[in-house]
C-alpha cells in the first residue's frame, strides 16, 4: 500500500491538570497557575484552547495537503483531558471528521483521571463518539497514591470506573505503576488483584521513571526521595505482573501493555510500528512521510501561534537513524520487528546497518531472531532501555 494510503493517526495533547504530579514529566500545568499568571483566561480558557487547536488542525491539513487521508485512531492525552468541557471536545472531533476520512472502527480514546470523572461526564464523551477511555489509576493503595501526589483515592478510581461502564463504555483502559516509593510486593499484588477485579479490556503496567525536571527527581538528587525500592524487589514484581495478568487472560504484547484479545490500543501500535502521525496542541509532535514536527511547550504560547503553532521540525533522511527508531519502537511489541517488513518500508537491510549491535545482542541473549523476526528475550525487555540507546 503507498505510504499515502495508509490510515494515520491523530493525538490532541490537553495540557491541563488539577495539580502537578511529583513524577510527571509530561508537558501538563496546573490550570489554576496558568490562570494566576494570565497565561490562559480564567472563564474561556478551554475554548480559547480548542479554537487554537481547530486553528491547527486548518493549517497543517493545508500545509501537508491531507485532506481526506484516513484516520484509524484519535486519542486525547495530557494533562487530564477529562477536565475539558466535552463540548469543547466535540468541537475538535467534528473539525476532524470535516478534513480527515474516519475509517468505520476507528478508535477514539481520551484519559481520564478518576477524580474529574461523573456518571454525566462519561455519558457525554460517549454520545460525541468516544470509544475508549484510558485512566491514569497508578495504584490502588491511598498511602502510594499520595506518595505520588495524585489526588484520587483507590475509591475514586473503582467508582470512576464503574461509572464510565455503566455510561457504555466497552473499552475501558487501566494505567499501574511499579516501583513506586514504599511500594511492596504485597502492594503491587494488590494493585494487580484491584485492576483484575475491575476487569478492564486493557491494563499498562509500567515501572515509575525519576525523570529529571520532575520534583522526584529534585529530592532525588538531595537524597530526599525517600522509600525507593530496590532493582531486586522491581524485577521480582516485573515477574509477578506478567504472571498474574496472563493467568488471568491478559495477552502481553508490548513491554508494558496488556489486552484481552481484540483490545490492543491501535493509537499506539502506531506508533511503534512507526507509523504516520499528527499530533496537536501544546508541544505535540507529528511525523508525516519521515518529516518530524514540534509545537510550541507553552499553551499561551501555543494559542498566541496557533496558526504557525511549529516550534521545529526535521526532515528524515538517515537511513540508520529512520532504521534504528523503527527498530527502538517496533522491538517494544511482543511478536517483534520483520525483517522483510522493515526492508520494504525504508529500502535497507537492518541485519547490515546494525549487524555488529545484532551480534552482540544475540550473544548476550538479549534479542532472537525467530522465523524472520528480531524479538527481545525476556531478559532483554529487562534492559530494554540500553537496547534501545545504543540503536540511536
Ligand atoms: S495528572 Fe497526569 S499529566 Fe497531570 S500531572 Fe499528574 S501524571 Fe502528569
Amino acid at each position: 500500500m503507498p505510504e499515502k494510503e495508509n490510515p494515520i493517526s491523530l493525538y490532541f495533547h490537553i495540557p491541563f491538570c488539577t495539580a502537578k504530579c511529583g513524577y510527571c514529566d509530561f508537558n501538563s500545568y496546573e490550570l489554576q497557575n496558568l490562570i494566576e499568571k494570565k497565561q490562559v483566561h480564567n472563564k474561556n480558557w478551554a475554548s480559547e484552547y480548542t479554537d487554537a487547536l481547530i486553528m491547527e488542525i486548518k493549517g497543517r491539513v493545508k500545509e501537508l495537503q491531507l485532506t481526506g487521508r484516513k484516520v484509524q485512531s484519535v486519542f486525547f492525552g495530557g494533562g487530564t483531558p477529562s477536565l475539558f468541557p466535552p463540548q469543547e471536545i466535540k468541537k475538535i472531533l467534528l473539525t476532524s471528521r470535516k478534513f480527515f476520512d474516519f475509517i468505520p472502527e476507528s478508535e477514539i480514546s481520551l484519559e481520564a483521571n478518576p477524580n474529574s470523572s461523573d456518571y454525566d461526564l462519561f455519558k457525554k464523551l460517549k454520545k460525541i463518539g468516544i470509544n475508549r477511555i484510558s485512566f491514569g489509576i497508578q495504584s490502588f493503595n491511598d498511602i502510594l497514591l499520595k506518595n505520588l501526589d495524585r489526588i484520587h483515592s483507590g475509591k475514586d478510581a473503582k467508582r470512576a470506573f464503574y461509572l464510565a461502564r455503566k455510561a457504555g463504555f466497552e473499552n475501558i483502559s487501566i494505567d499501574l505503576m511499579f516501583g513506586i516509593p514504599f511500594q511492596t510486593k504485597e502492594i503491587a499484588n494488590d494493585d494487580l488483584q484491584n485492576a483484575i477485579e475491575l476487569n478492564p479490556e486493557h491494563i499498562s503496567a509500567y515501572e515509575l521513571t525519576i525523570e529529571p525536571g520532575t520534583s522526584f527527581h529534585a529530592l532525588h538528587m538531595k537524597g530526599e526521595l525517600n522509600g525507593l525500592i530496590s532493582e531486586n524487589l522491581s524485577l521480582e514484581m516485573w515477574e509477578m505482573r506478567d504472571q498474574i495478568l496472563h493467568d488471568a487472560g491478559y495477552e502481553q504484547y508490548e513491554i508494558s501493555n496488556f489486552a484481552k484479545l481484540g483490545f490492543r490500543c491501535k493509537h499506539n501500535l502506531n506508533y511503534w510500528n512507526r507509523g504516520d502521525y499528527l499530533g496537536f496542541g501544546a508541544g505535540a509532535h507529528s511525523l508525516i512521510d519521515n518529516q518530524r514536527i514540534w509545537n510550541h511547550l507553552r499553551p499561551d504560547i501555543y494559542i498566541k501561534n496557533s496558526q504557525t503553532p511549529t516550534a521545529g521540525e526535521e526532515k528524515m533522511e538517515n537511513a540508520k537513524k529512520i532504521l534504528g527508531e523503527s527498530l527502538m519502537l517496533g522491538l517494544r511489541l511482543k511478536e517483534g520487528v520483520s525483517l522483510l517488513e522493515l526492508k520494504k518500508k525504508t529500502g535497507f537491510d537492518s541485519e547490515i546497518l546494525f549487524k555488529n549491535h545484532f551480534n552482540d545482542f544475540y550473544k548476550k541473549n538479549l534479542l532472537i531472531k525467530d522465523r524472520g523476526k528480531l524479538k527481545l528475550t525476556k531478559k532483554g525487555m529487562l534492559l530494554s532501555n540500553q537496547i534501545f540507546s545504543s540503536l540511536l
